[in-house]
């Protein structure tokens, strides 16, 4: 079975596809997000998804979250010995979630359809793939989040015929894309999208604003007191989203050591403050909306339903832009966060041709322009580092394009081709993907034609061909996107250095996830509850030392009662849309 992952900058998710339809997989907590964070405790053993975040408010410098934003980057985490790369951290996320699959599926999932933003650049798609290989996936394809969206909205509401907008504000990402539904056929028409705009934004300003009230500036908090910040970020989460539903919201400013007590100062936030301290982050998402538009050759008018996706847009500020763009309301018949997860499984059924999804056709674009690099010639001088496109961005894919080069000087044998991946006038600008030599061509003056052909497929498969056009000569060379990063042998090792990595066992990770929590609601808890708190807490610690089951089990039930009932979590209270039963 292929399944399919959503990897997120703030949660991930898996799910599968059965007759029923795309359904999500739950993880160990019985939950169906888990955090994208991951932590080292004191022994060495790894904290992955909820556990971590709970760590993370204690403990920020064993912890790390937002590494997707890392992809496609040399970033680097450690603690104590040892290291991650932003792929090796998607891995150990990549491979909880295969596991959470494969207990829940009884069976081992091998493949994967993995999303990711569709303004992901090449080799932030090649370190998904190495992140997937290395948690032991076949990564059977790349999907963009918008088109995994758009898939899980098209096989709800089939028999359509509209012009969709997908608008998706994750935690860390936004991508806007604008698809064309005939009854069972998608084609999206254009992407564009901030690779550095999301969610978590909203909370660093809201945070920000909070410590300069305070007279505090942020990037200092961060770099002196990172206990206060992680703990104020904790806070600031919580008022961001009770404030996708409520007009006003007290923040808890905590104490330099990240301790939160009734003498701390509070600061209170409107829902209209915070629209406008973060109107500037909503206006940042208006050039990649435009670009999009333009693309596709369309007006604002022309957009029949705006679908949201992401957590972020739960955000009753996002939802106002939008209606104030395209004077409609934007539609959130499924669960923002789960629509791409969802998408990805229906993705993973097409691959797989799963009869629930086989009369579906869905078609995606080139996010980027790909091209050469070439010379030109200004009033006598040679200037190489000029970008020419050949494969426009936004063009739908697979496709095949050719540009004819010519040779520059008299007598010239060889040509180099430089290939490149952006938007940039100047390769230097560029990202660049490979290149190779085109050789023998004729002597001669200077004007020899040679043909660059490039053909770019659903995997990313960039084949660049070159013929020199008087002999007919090809040389070859393809961009795959594993022939960059880490060789075989680098993968091995990872896949090795991963199986050495120590994790709590799955009974285990319950167990110290509770008490994690139960320890940090303590701290926030008014002095006469802690009491009460620490008799129930002792149990439990007294039942895991001794290490008898049945006690434990006890014990726990009764701190998760309490636990639940006192502990303020992010999403309580969270105004859930309306949902669809039949998933
Ligand atoms: P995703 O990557 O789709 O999981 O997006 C997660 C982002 O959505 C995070 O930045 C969350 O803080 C944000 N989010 C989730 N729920 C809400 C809510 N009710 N109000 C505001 N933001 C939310």
């Amino acid at each position: 079975m292929i399944v399919g992952i959503d990897l997120g900058t703030t949660h991930s998710l898996v799910a599968c596809l059965n007759e029923d339809g795309p359904k999500l997989i739950p993880n160990s907590l019985g939950e169906t997000l888990t955090p994208s964070v991951i932590g080292l405790d004191e022994k060495g053993k790894l904290l992955i998804g909820r556990i971590a975040q709970e760590y993370m408010v204690t403990a920020p410098d064993r912890c790390v979250a937002m590494f997707k934003r890392q992809m496609g980057t040399e970033w680097k985490w450690g603690v104590d010995q040892t290291v991650f790369t932003a792929v090796e951290l998607s891995a150990i996320i990549l491979k909880t979630l295969k596991g959470e699959a494969e207990e829940y599926l009884g069976e081992a999932v091998t493949e994967a359809v993995i999303t990711v933003p569709a303004y992901f650049n090449e080799h932030q798609r090649t370190d998904t793939i190495r992140a997937g290989e290395i948690a032991g996936l076949k990564v059977t394809r790349i999907v963009n989040e918008p088109t995994a969206a758009a898939l899980a909205y098209g096989l709800q509401e089939q028999d359509q015929e509209r012009i969709l907008l997908v608008y998706d504000l994750g935690g860390g990402t936004f991508d806007v894309s604008i698809v064309d539904q005939l009854d069972d056929a998608l084609e999206i028409r254009s992407s564009a999208g901030e690779t550095f705009l999301g969610g978590e934004d909203f909370t660093s300003t809201l945070a920000s604003r909070v410590l300069e009230s305070q007279g505090m500036v942020y990037e200092h908090v961060e770099m002196k007191e990172p206990e206060r910040l992680s703990r104020l970020r904790r806070e600031c989460e919580i008022a961001k989203r009770q404030l996708s539903s409520k007009s006003s919201f007290t923040v808890r400013v905590p104490d330099e050591n990240g301790e939160i007590s009734d003498n701390n100062p509070k600061f209170e936030i409107t829902q209209e403050q915070f629209s406008k301290w973060t109107s500037h982050l909503l206006g940042r998402a208006e050039l990649p909306l435009r670009k999009a538009l333009g693309d596709a050759g369309l007006k604002r008018g022309d957009i029949d339903e705006v679908i949201l996706v992401g957590g972020a847009t739960r955000m009753p500020t996002v939802v106002s832009r939008i209606v104030e763009i395209f004077g409609k309301e934007p539609l959130r018949r499924i669960n923002p966060d789960e629509v791409v997860a969802l998408g990805a499984a229906v993705q993973a059924g097409l691959i797989d041709r799963h009869e629930s999804v086989d009369d579906m056709v869905v078609t995606d674009v080139a996010p980027f322009t790909l091209g050469v690099e070439t010379t030109r010639e200004l009033a006598g001088d040679y200037h190489p580092g000029y970008f020419m496109p050949i494969i426009n961005r936004n063009t739908t894919i697979p496709v095949s394009r050719a540009q004819t080069v010519e040779t520059l000087h008299p007598n010239q044998t060889e040509v180099k081709v430089a290939i490149y991946q952006g938007e940039n006038r100047k390769t230097d600008q560029n990202l660049f993907l490979g290149e190779f030599k085109v050789k023998n061509i004729p002597r001669g003056p200077a004007g020899q034609e040679i043909e660059i052909r490039f053909t770019y497929d659903l995997n990313g498969v960039l084949e660049v061909e070159a013929m020199v056009l008087e002999t007919k000569d090809k040389f070859q060379h393809v961009v795959t996107r594993y022939a960059r990063g880490m060789n075989q042998q680098q993968v091995n090792q990872a896949i090795q250095a991963m199986a050495e990595l120590k994790t709590h066992p799955r009974e285990e990770s319950l167990n110290r996830y509770l008490l994690k929590r139960s320890e940090r609601l303590y701290s926030e808890l008014p002095l006469i509850e802690r009491e009460h708190l620490d008799i129930i807490l002792r149990g439990f610690e007294e039942a895991l030392e001794i290490q008898d089951d049945e006690l434990i089990a006890r014990h726990r039930s009764v701190l998760q009662e309490y636990v639940d009932r006192f502990d303020f979590q992010d999403g309580e209270d969270d105004p859930q849309p309306e949902q669809s039963d039949e998933w």
